[in-house]
């Protein structure tokens, strides 16, 4: 017997129809940064888990006829848990449905794509990973700031870390080395020891930093300062998340190549929506 276009489930040998989850990312907030890959999954998804990063402009563009559910953080803190989500996503493909994982920037930098497609390839399911453009890359050409530049940085550095432990989790030492761009996926709460350990491993005080607040989106935009000044004027301007820190001399670039304008932009914001796998919309 032809068993090509059936899936054997490894665990009963019992044939069933051919589920398939997408994994993918979408981008930093713009609607025009989704690859046509990754619009195309959206208008054929039956299934669509979706994360707090996604702008609203791109959940338009989810087929009409799919499920939607929103895994991601609450108005309460609460997100589903990332094992619960994994459940989800086999057990939907189980089903044989055509499942699309939608996160934010891309989904293998900071995004726990790689623990998801792990949990699918252990359930033996059909998998393919969408690279979306990470918050990094979006955010930094919207403001102006080059990650590299052959005057400023050889390198760069995608770095995140938990609030209460950054100051023991990084590595100080070797973020504090000249010559490298640093880009921080991280909150607010996370400035101060940021700049500080940077200052007291030996980055210079005057270190030009920015600060970039719901990149790519008509809610853009670039505060800029020093590693000493930042933390301070950063308190005293009401930003609101998602926030990334862009930490080298490319930030100096900022003020003649800034280019964007957001009053322009297509993305009105991002989804701040009610909790979950249990908040059943279609
Ligand atoms: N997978 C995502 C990152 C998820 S971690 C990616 O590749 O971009 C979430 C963090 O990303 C946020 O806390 C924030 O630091 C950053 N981030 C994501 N989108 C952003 C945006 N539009 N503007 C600023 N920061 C953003």
């Amino acid at each position: 017997m032809e068993s090509e276009h059936e899936q054997t489930s490894p665990k009963n040998g019992v044939v069933g129809p051919k589920g398939f989850v997408s994994l993918v990312g979408a981008g930093p907030g713009d609607p025009e940064l989704l690859t046509l890959k990754a619009y195309n999954r959206l208008q054929t998804a039956e299934v669509v888990l979706y994360d707090r990063l996604v702008s609203n402009e791109i959940l338009a563009f989810i087929s009409a006829h799919a499920q939607r559910f929103y895994v991601g953080k609450a108005a309460s803190k609460h997100s589903v848990p990332q094992e619960g989500i994994n459940q989800a996503l086999v057990t939907w493909a189980k089903q044989g449905k055509r499942v699309v994982r939608l996160k934010g920037g891309d989904p293998f930098i900071f995004g726990r794509g790689g623990e998801e497609l792990e949990a699918l390839v252990a359930e033996h399911i059909s998998v393919e990973v969408i690279p979306g453009i990470t918050a990094a890359s979006g955010c930094a050409a919207y403001a102006g700031i080059p990650l590299t530049h052959r005057d400023h940085a050889q390198s760069v550095r995608f770095i995140t870390g938990h609030l209460q432990q950054i100051e023991s989790e990084l590595d100080w030492d070797a973020l504090a080395r000249p010559g490298q761009t640093l880009v921080f996926y991280m909150g607010l709460g996370s400035v101060e020891t940021m700049s500080r350990e940077l200052i007291a491993h030996g980055l210079p005080a005057e270190t030009p930093v920015a600060l970039i607040e719901q990149g790519t989106t008509n809610q853009h935009r670039t505060h800029i300062g020093t590693l000493a000044t930042l933390p301070d004027a950063f308190l005293a301007d009401q930003i609101k998340p998602p926030t990334l820190v862009v930490v080298g001399s490319v930030v100096s670039l900022h003020a003649k190549l800034a280019w964007f304008d957001r009053l322009s932009a297509k993305a009105s914001g991002f989804h701040t929506g009610k909790h979950a796998l249990l908040d059943k919309r279609s």
